[in-house]
């Protein structure tokens, strides 16, 4: 569970409560391709619009110690690997080719540092592992991470569970179960609403 106590209530609804898409807790950059998403209506919402919610979303999965403080550059730096490792989902989805110039950016983050964690020592507590600290290093350690699950994802055995969400407008990506192709109970209960409702008039409003 992630803890919110450090995050002011104005913050927190800045955050919509839909539940990670299946298959984005185990995929660290699933859950970065489904950060920037359109809500029903239309609206769209980005968790890593301010070094703050960046901060908060790398906290929150463990790509960043909780006293980082993230800077504009880092927080736009993760928004663009992001903007390339969507079109890198779709292709594989859609069996197209993979975009070169996203293949180049995600090469250039898995490569820019490892994404191992350090070992270190300091008297308070003896032997751990964490990223080196200068934000940059953080951040670049976090885009590494992100950028080595992507290609993990695309590679591995999941690969082909990889899908789109089938409720419009959403446009998150998540790991199939089964027939299931909604990233959420919530889409998933908007898609039946919308076939019911193309029954009962006779109209089909989406494919
Ligand atoms: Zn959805």
């Amino acid at each position: 569970m992630r803890t919110m106590s450090r995050v002011t209530p104005v913050e927190q609804s800045a955050e919509p409560a839909l539940p990670p898409a299946p298959g984005a807790a185990q995929h660290p950059a699933l859950d970065l391709a489904n950060s920037a998403l359109v809500l029903p209506g239309g609206q769209r919402a980005d968790l890593l619009d301010t070094p703050g919610a960046a901060q908060r979303w790398l906290v929150d999965r463990g790509l960043a110690p909780a006293d980082a403080e993230l800077r504009d550059t880092c927080a736009s730096r993760l928004r663009s690997l992001r903007e390339r490792i969507r079109p890198l989902l779709a292709s594989r989805i859609e069996g197209r080719p993979a975009p070169a110039d996203a293949l180049a950016a995600v090469n250039e983050a898995l490569t820019l540092v490892p994404a191992a964690l350090l070992l270190q020592w300091s008297p308070e507590h003896g032997l751990y592992r964490s990223t080196a600290h200068p934000t940059t290093q953080i951040v670049e350690h976090a885009l590494a991470t992100l950028a080595a699950d992507a290609a993990e994802l695309l590679t591995g055995p999941d690969a082909d569970r990889l899908t789109a969400c089938g409720s419009a407008p959403c446009n998150r990506y998540l790991l199939r179960h089964g027939r299931r192709h909604w990233c959420s109970t919530r889409c998933g209960d908007r898609a039946r609403a919308a076939r019911a409702y193309a029954r009962r008039t006779g109209r089909t409003e989406e494919d």
